[in-house]
């Protein structure tokens, strides 16, 4: 397939070259990231899309997707397929996939779950949104970048997914860190305090999976002085984009919106940048009771 590829940072560099690795054309555009090797480099997004059956974008935000739609959008033949993998706002992903639709083109938003081990290795999970007939034109492509692509519904239901889980993500990891602070005070040891929990009804798959206390449970970034991973100023853009969407259709997210103020404190007042999200359980361990 002929392929244009937009947006070539941590995720977007390595989706590329595995298409590439795969026998696809892809030409790239990216004015900052390095080239991954095999993609051709285009001089601009439009040129990048010019010919393309389909054209990736993974992009930073919904307003740089939207000044990006905008130049490839005119350049793209009609019946090729914008995907947008970037996570960003349900009503730019709309707006945008309106105006591919009015230009006849297919439109998917496809954001990913997985980070950036997941975008090298080809194990990225897509949430789809978009018409049936672009979602299957595409599915070749998830199928290399990633191990599963759910078809969520129309435009928009793709972002929506992922609000959604990231948010659940976030709030649970956000229990589960405060429920090792409160242990720690109680004396109850981290390791039986895993040993209980992750076989009982507080399982997650933050306690499971990416358990936030070094030393305890599986290898986590924990274990590695909280090295990303997933950083927590990605973790608190995934939980603002789901509270401007609770906001814009009037849902009444009480844990999604405590849990976003909590990650913005760790952010943007404390010492929680470029540290992975689990380091919520050392900000906690360290504080007495705030309710903050
Ligand atoms: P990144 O900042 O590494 O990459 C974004 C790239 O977009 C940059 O290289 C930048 O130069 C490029 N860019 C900006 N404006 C552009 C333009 N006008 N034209 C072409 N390229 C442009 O970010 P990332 O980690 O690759 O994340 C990309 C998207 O994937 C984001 O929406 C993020 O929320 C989402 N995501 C990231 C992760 C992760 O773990 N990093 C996981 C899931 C989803």
């Amino acid at each position: 397939m002929k392929i244009g590829f937009i947006g070539l940072g941590n995720m977007g560099g390595p989706m590329a070259l595995n298409l590439v690795r795969a026998g696809h054309a892809v030409a790239g555009f990216d004015p900052a990231a390095p080239l991954p090797e095999g993609v051709m480099q285009a001089a601009s997004a439009a040129e990048a899309a010019r010919g393309a059956e389909v054209v990736v974008t993974m992009l930073p935000n919904g307003a740089i997707l939207r000044s990006v739609a905008a130049e490839v959008i005119p350049a793209m033949a009609p019946g090729a397929v914008l995907c947008d993998c970037s996570t960003v706002d349900v009503e730019s992903a709309r707006a945008v996939a309106d105006e591919a639709r009015a230009a006849g083109l297919g439109a998917l938003d496809a954001p990913v779950s997985g980070g950036i081990g997941g975008a090298a290795a080809g194990t990225l999970t897509f949430m789809v949104g978009g018409p049936a007939d672009a979602f299957r034109t595409v599915a070749p492509l998830f199928d290399i970048m990633g191990q599963k692509a759910v078809h969520c519904g129309e435009a928009g239901a793709g972002q929506a997914a992922k609000i959604c889980n990231n948010m659940i993500l976030g709030v649970t990891m956000i229990a589960t860190c405060e429920a090792f602070a409160l242990a720690d005070k109680l004396g109850l040891d981290r390791q039986r305090m895993f040993d209980v929990v992750s076989t009982s009804s507080g399982y997650s798959w933050s306690m499971n999976a990416y358990c936030p206390a070094p030393g305890v449970g599986p290898q986590s970034p924990a274990d590695n002085g909280y090295k990303p991973g997933f950083a927590s100023e990605l973790m608190l853009k995934d939980l603002r984009l789901s509270q401007q969407a609770a906001e814009a259709v009037d849902a009444d997210t009480p844990m999604g919106a405590l849990a976003a103020r909590l990650y913005s404190r760790f952010v943007e007042e404390e010492d929680g940048k470029g540290k992975d999200f689990s380091a919520m359980l050392p900000r906690l361990a360290a504080r007495g009771r705030d309710q903050g």
